[in-house]
C-alpha cells in the first residue's frame, strides 16, 4: 500500500514541480483542445463537456476574479505607501498615460494599414455576407451587444466612471475596478502623509496583506493547467461550423497577423530600450499570456500577470501593482487593432465608402473604445459598435455589419487578449527600467518558487 502512495507522490511531485508552469498549462491547453475535438461528434458528447468539464474552467476564472480586487487593493496601497515621495507617484503615472496611448496608437495604426492593404472585406462574396445575416443578425449574441453598446453614454463615460460614489460597492464589481484603483491611491497618498509612527502599523498591515494575497494566486495556479484544460475543452464543443469559420480567413488573417505584429513592437522595445533578451521575457510571461488565451478576460488574468511581472520579470511592486491594474481596464492594443481592423472590414464587405478623414476618425474612437472596452470576453465587440457609428454607419446595418464577424470573434477575443495582456507586462517593465525600478527576478525558476 505504501509504495503505489509514495509512487503517486513522487509522481505528482515530478509532474507538478519538475515541469515549468508554462508548459504545464501549454500541455493542458493542448489536451483540452483534442478533448474537446473529440467530444465535438455528437450532441450528447458536447452536452457531457458542458455539463461535467465546463464548470471547472468557471470555477478557476471566479477563483482569480475573486481574488483580483483585493490584490489591487492590498498591492496598490503598499506601493504606494512604499513610495519616498509623491512626486515620484505622478512620475509613474504620467509616463504610464503617455506609453499607453501610444501603444494603442500604434496597434491602431498597424490594424488600419493591414486592413487597406489586404482588403479581406472586398474579397468577401454576397453569398457569405447573407448567409452569415440570416444565421447571426438577429441572435441574441449580436443584438445584446448592440444594446450594451447603446447603454454607454459615450465614450468619455469612463472618466466619469472613475470616481467612486460608495467604495463597498465598487469593490463587490469587478467591472469597477478603476475606481478600487482610485480609493488605493488616494489611501495610500494618505498613508505617506500621515505621522508615520501611526502609519507604520497599517502598513505592516497591508504588508502582510499582500503576501497573503500573492500566495492565494499561486495556490490558485496550481489547479491552472487542469484548468485550461477544461476551458478549451468547452471553447471547441461550443465553437461555431469551421466552414463558416474558413469563409472570415482573410479577415481573421489580417487581425493575427497584425497581433502578431504588435508582438514584435513589444520585443524590439524590450530588447532596445530595457535591454533584455526579449524571448526570456516572453518566457516569463508566458503562464500570463496563455491563461489569457483560455480566459479571453485580462481582468481574470490580472493575478498572474502581477505574480509573473513582479517576481519573474524583476519589476517593482511600486510600479508594477500601479501599471497593471490600470494597464488592465483602459490599454487594450489587441482589441484597438482588432477594432480598427473590423470597423474597414465591415464597411467594405457592406459597401460603405470611408474617407482618409473616416480612417483618423477610427484611430481617436478605437483609442477610446479600447480604454472603455470590460476586460472581459468578447467586450471589444461591443464597444466596435460606436467605433461604426462613429463613421456614419447606418444603425439598421449593424447588426448585419456585427454578424459578418460574429462566428469569428470567440478566437480573435481569445488572440486579442493574449495581446493586451502582453502589452501591460511590456509597459510596466518598461516604466520599471524607466524610473530605475527594474531588478532582478526574484524567482528564477518553478522549483525556486515553491522553495521560497
Ligand atoms: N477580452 C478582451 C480582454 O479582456 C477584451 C475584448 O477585446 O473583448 O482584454
Amino acid at each position: 500500500m505504501r509504495v503505489p502512495i509514495r509512487l503517486g507522490l513522487e509522481l505528482n511531485k515530478l509532474l507538478v514541480m519538475k515541469i515549468a508552469l508554462h508548459w504545464q498549462i501549454l500541455i493542458g491547453m493542448v489536451l483540452g483542445i483534442l478533448f474537446g475535438i473529440l467530444m465535438s461528434g455528437g450532441e450528447w458528447t458536447k452536452q457531457i463537456v458542458q455539463d461535467w468539464v465546463a464548470p471547472f474552467g468557471k470555477i478557476f476564472v471566479s477563483l482569480l476574479k475573486m481574488i483580483a480586487i483585493p490584490l489591487i487593493l492590498v498591492s496598490l496601497v503598499k506601493g504606494v505607501a512604499d513610495l519616498q515621495d509623491i512626486s515620484k507617484f505622478s512620475k509613474i503615472g504620467g509616463r504610464t498615460i503617455i506609453i499607453y496611448i501610444m501603444t494603442t496608437l500604434i496597434a491602431i495604426v498597424i490594424g488600419l494599414t493591414l486592413v487597406n492593404l489586404i482588403n479581406p472585406g472586398g474579397g468577401i462574396s454576397q453569398e457569405t455576407i447573407d448567409v452569415l445575416t440570416e444565421k447571426y443578425a438577429n441572435s441574441s449574441g449580436v443584438t445584446k451587444k448592440i444594446e450594451t453598446a447603446a447603454k454607454d453614454s459615450g465614450p468619455l463615460q469612463f472618466l466619469v466612471d472613475i470616481v467612486p460614489s460608495n467604495i463597498f460597492q465598487s469593490m463587490s464589481n469587478n467591472k469597477m475596478m478603476l475606481q478600487v484603483i482610485f480609493f488605493a491611491i488616494l489611501f495610500g497618498i494618505g498613508l505617506l502623509l500621515i505621522d508615520p509612527k501611526k502609519a507604520a502599523p497599517v502598513k505592516a498591515l497591508f504588508d502582510g496583506l499582500n503576501d497573503v494575497v500573492l500566495k492565494i494566486v499561486d495556490l490558485i495556479m496550481l489547479i491552472a493547467p487542469f484548468a485550461v484544460f477544461a476551458l478549451l475543452a468547452n471553447v471547441i464543443v461550443t465553437t461555431n461550423d469551421p466552414a463558416l469559420l474558413l469563409s472570415l480567413l482573410w479577415y481573421a488573417g489580417t487581425v493575427v497577423l497584425g497581433l502578431v505584429l504588435m508582438v514584435v513592437v513589444y520585443l524590439i522595445v524590450i530588447s532596445l530600450y530595457v535591454k533584455r533578451n526579449p524571448f526570456s521575457f516572453l518566457a516569463q510571461i508566458s503562464p500570463a499570456q496563455l491563461l489569457a488565451f483560455s480566459t479571453s478576460s485580462s481582468a481574470a488574468t490580472l493575478p498572474v500577470t502581477m505574480e509573473r511581472v513582479t517576481e519573474h520579470v524583476g519589476v517593482d511592486k511600486e510600479v508594477s501593482s500601479f501599471v497593471l491594474p490600470v494597464g488592465a481596464t483602459i490599454n487594450m492594443d489587441g482589441t484597438s487593432l482588432y477594432q480598427a481592423v473590423a470597423a474597414v472590414f465591415i464597411a467594405t464587405a457592406l459597401n460603405h465608402d470611408l474617407t482618409f478623414g473616416d480612417q483618423l476618425t477610427i484611430v481617436l474612437t478605437a483609442l477610446l473604445a479600447s480604454i472603455g472596452s470590460a476586460a472581459v470576453p468578447g467586450a471589444g465587440m461591443v464597444m466596435l459598435v460606436i467605433v461604426l457609428e462613429s463613421v456614419g454607419f447606418p444603425a439598421d446595418k449593424l447588426a448585419i455589419g456585427l454578424a459578418l464577424i460574429f462566428a469569428v470573434d470567440r478566437p480573435l477575443d481569445m488572440c486579442r487578449t493574449v495581446i493586451n495582456v502582453t502589452g501591460d507586462a511590456t509597459v510596466a517593465t518598461v516604466v520599471g527600467k524607466s524610473v530605475g525600478k527594474l531588478g532582478d527576478p526574484q524567482v528564477q525558476n518553478w522549483d525556486d518558487h515553491y522553495k521560497k
